[in-house]
């Protein structure tokens, strides 16, 4: 707590990596921890965040606080404190990593609006005109709102203090209503003669129409209120999340289900945690092994004592399905948290999460930061999983770390499920840091896939069709023609990666990527998959005119064209971020997969994750080699994840499943590992390497990645920077590793250059440390404004 007049310390979201000192008016009592104040900043006002008492650097002219925006502080203190964590682990603005733990609303807007509450000030002590106006739950008009400020005396923040003034921010259906979702058209002959109509004619239609399903038939924001003025539009409002949770509808048989013995020891040993503070274990089962029928029962424990849980995955599409389980356990205690939900839906599901509605919170990475009080437990699913990090923007965390942080500052167990556990996570299961439970069998009966690997060297089919061998081919079609289901997986989307001319040889790149352009069979249209630039697709090369192309490499959309010449009686569905749009989308193409509607799954790295369909038998892996090729440490890892994963779709109900998967590299020892879905003995080759070439869990990484436009300036500030760091590295006697500077793989992307240095160190606080040390003698390092330089702590894409 501070005393009026002081100075403190404010968070302010940019670039730099700096908090800034501020007076604190003596209106204002009292701050607390993340409180967040309106401060003005170079010529502007910005939203900064309240971190704690501050000291004024020599000679800096201290500019005062303008005003307090939230009544009190929306982080608990645990929260905070993992914000804070965040911001020094991963060299990150403060402000940035609070402002990730809020819905997208409360990060930019400023001002709520105000409504009469229902704790009365005693009456006598309100100036007598106040009272006839009071309506409980009503909105205050402004004009009464201004009449109240200029009364003076505090009046205003009194009365807010007591209650009788609420504040309710947009859409969370505090309020009388909230936001409408929808408009509907209401009868009228008005409708002819319009006076905001001014030369567009807008018709009366049937059913709700949302905004901007207005919009694309030439509404405005404008005639849409003159419109609801004039009564011409009705406002629909809804209640509560219904749209949200909609979509995925309970998985109602799953309650029911008992443990079986294997699943009730994991459960046990699992529940052991529950009272006994901070611990983190893994729950390693095996693909099909029903861990999520663990995690369920464990909630259950977890609910019975009156506490929360927490439960990550890795992406929405996955959310779904993972939601689909829990529902059926805990109906509306449960709700979800990301970022494929409308800003309003994720306001009101903070809300209900805050205010203890929800007990069961599920969401991606971001969902780390859920606002539950008497949390009990965090479960990380799939926590292999490499998009828990992320790589931009700013902050760069890893949804995993930060949750295992925050079980250890709420003194909660952490779990973490995989069939493929990280290198690290298992490596801290070895070392005896993490505890282990394990599944090692399927529920069902099932058993473990057989897998085929099919050496392409020796069977690839010569002509149009490189993608598929026969011996695919042929059991492929022999599932079809059983009735069973087949998945295909090929980690590439679009059509073609190269469309060249077959006249001269003109190949389109991404003026922005120097990288080819993916051609997309919709459109059709050329694809950057590096910076998304897009352009339409020609049918004369526009170097020569000609008009005969070859399409060169193959994508989920290439293969998708040629099924129905390759099987017969095929009814395929794709399934990649071309094909599934909108969060919905995901959850309705499974679901009529899941019923039969189609027979043949495509898709890319979507369908190794999590998907439980009980009517696949087999499983096709087009190229296993892509991802061995990349260059990075974790390209084995990666790998070996991926096909493990991918392979445990298949098989899942009684008629045993197999796996086919076409390779080049038939020797690798990673693809035999996964073939025989041997984690162990792809762990004890793996941890070995990493030993001996100094990789994580031995060392960490920071990645200093530098870009600019000018390839010159470049090069000279990124050597600039290497060697004064070098030079810091020895005055403080730490031990690290620089390697590089050079040229990322992705040596030029969006119009930079781009190189960068990688650090190893064993030291990896003293190093940030430093760093910030650093940027706080010389801003940015001392890197000229031309250049951005981008940290990355703990990177998983170093492309
Ligand atoms: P995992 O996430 O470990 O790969 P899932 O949780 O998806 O596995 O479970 C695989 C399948 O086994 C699901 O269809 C699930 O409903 C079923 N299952 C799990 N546990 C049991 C059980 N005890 N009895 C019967 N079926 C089960
Ligand atoms: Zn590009």
């Amino acid at each position: 707590m501070v005393t009026s007049g002081e100075h403190v310390t404010v968070a302010v979201a940019g670039p730099l990596r700096r908090t800034f000192v501020y007076r604190q008016p003596a209106s204002i009592e009292r701050l607390e921890a993340g409180q967040r104040v309106l401060v003005p900043f170079g010529a502007a006002r910005k939203i900064g965040y309240y971190l704690g008492g501050g000291v004024p650097g020599k000679g800096v002219r201290v500019k005062e606080i303008v005003k307090v925006i939230d009544d009190a502080t929306l982080f608990s203190p645990e929260l905070f404190k993992l914000c804070l964590w965040m911001a020094d682990y991963y060299f990150a603005n403060p402000a940035d990593c609070l402002a990730a733990a809020l819905p997208p609303i409360l990060k930019t807007k400023r001002k709520p609006t105000f409504r009469w509450g229902d704790a009365p000030l005693e009456l006598d002590k309100l100036p007598s005109w106040v009272a006839p106006l009071i309506k409980e739950g009503h909105k205050i008009p402004t004009t009464v709102l201004q009449r109240i400020k200029g009364e003076g005396r505090g009046l205003f923040d009194r009365m807010r203090k007591s209650g009788l003034i609420a504040a309710v921010w947009a859409g969370t259906g505090a309020g009388p209503k909230g936001a409408p979702i929808g408009f509907r058209a209401v009868s009228s002959d008005a409708w002819k003669i319009p006076a905001w109509r001014k030369g567009v004619s807008l018709q009366p239609f049937d059913g709700v129409k949302t905004r901007t399903q207005l919009k694309a038939v030439g509404w405005s924001e404008y005639r849409i209120g003159k419109a609801v003025k004039s009564g011409l539009l009705e406002p629909v409002y809804s209640e509560g999340l219904s749209e949200v949770m909609e979509f995925v509808r309970p998985r109602e048989h799953v309650a029911g289900l008992q443990l079986n013995g294997e699943q009730r020891s994991a459960l046990d040993k699992l529940s052991e945690f529950l009272d006994k503070g901070f611990s983190t274990t893994l729950l390693h089962g095996i693909t099909g092994s029903g861990k999520t029928l663990v995690y369920c029962h464990l909630c259950r424990e977890v609910l019975g004592r009156g506490k929360t849980v927490l439960a990550l995955t890795p992406e929405i599409a996955l959310a779904g399905t993972t939601l689909a389980y829990f529902r059926a356990f805990f109906g509306d205690q449960v709700t979800v948290l990301h970022s494929a939900m409308t800003e309003r839906e994720r306001l009101q599901s903070w809300y209900g999460i805050r205010q203890g509605k929800y007990r069961i919170v599920i969401g991606p990475r971001s969902a780390v930061f859920a606002p539950q009080p008497d949390l009990g437990l965090i479960i990380v699913d799939e926590e292999h999983d490499g998009s828990y990090k992320q790589d931009d923007p700013a902050p760069r965390f890893h949804g995993r770390d930060c949750a295992i942080m925050r079980a250890r500052i709420n003194g909660v167990p952490a779990l973490l499920g995989s069939a493929s556990p990280s290198v690290e996570t298992y490596h801290h299961v070895r070392s005896e840091k993490y505890h282990l439970a394990t599944l090692a069998t399927r529920p069902t009966g099932a058993r473990l896939p057989i897998v085929h690997l099919v050496d392409m060297r020796s069977e690839r089919v010569r002509g149009d069709l490189p993608f598929m061998s026969y011996t695919l081919k042929k059991e492929v079609q022999g599932r079809l023609t059983r009735g069973e289901q087949v998945i295909l997986y090929l980690n590439r989307r679009g059509h073609s990666p190269m469309l060249k001319c077959a006249g001269c040889g003109f190949l389109s790149r991404c003026p922005q990527c120097q990288v080819n352009l993916t051609y997309h069979k919709t459109g059709p249209k050329l694809s950057c998959h590096y910076c998304g630039h897009t352009e339409p697709s020609y049918s004369a090369c526009p170097s020569c005119g000609g008009s005969e192309f070859l399409y060169l490499g193959s994508g989920t959309q290439k293969v998708e064209e040629a099924i129905p010449c390759l099987f017969e009686g095929a009814t395929p569905v794709r399934f990649d971020s071309d094909a599934v749009t909108g969060r919905a989308k995901a959850y309705r193409i499974l679901t009529d997969f899941s019923s039969r509607k189609y027979n043949l799954l495509l898709g890319t790295q979507m369908v190794t994750k999590g998907l439980d369909l009980p009517g696949v038998t087999l499983v096709g892996v087009l190229a296993a080699d892509m991802s061995l090729d990349l260059p990075d440490f974790r390209s084995s890892e990666k790998t070996f994840a991926q096909l493990l994963q991918v392979a445990g779709r298949s098989g899942r109900a009684e008629t045993p499943g197999e796996v086919f998967i076409q390779t080049y590299y038939a020797d690798n020892d990673v693809i035999n590992d996964a073939a025989a879905q041997h984690y162990e003995t792809f762990f004890e080759r793996e941890i070995e390497s990493r030993r001996r070439f100094r990789y994580p869990p031995f060392v960490r990484l920071i990645n200093c990645l530098l870009s600019g436009s000018d390839e010159k300036r470049l090069e000279s500030a990124t050597l600039s920077f290497r060697n004064q760091l070098a030079d810091l590295v020895r005055r403080h006697r730490l031990k690290a590793d620089l390697l590089g500077p050079a040229p990322c793989p992705l040596y030029f992307l969006r119009g930079q250059y781009r190189r960068h240095l990688l650090v190893k160190t064993g030291q990896i606080v003293k190093f940030t440390t430093m760093l910030s040390e650093w940027e706080h003698e010389q801003s940015r390092f001392g890197i000229p404004s031309a250049i951005k330089i981008v940290i990355d702590v703990d990177p998983d894409d170093m492309m």
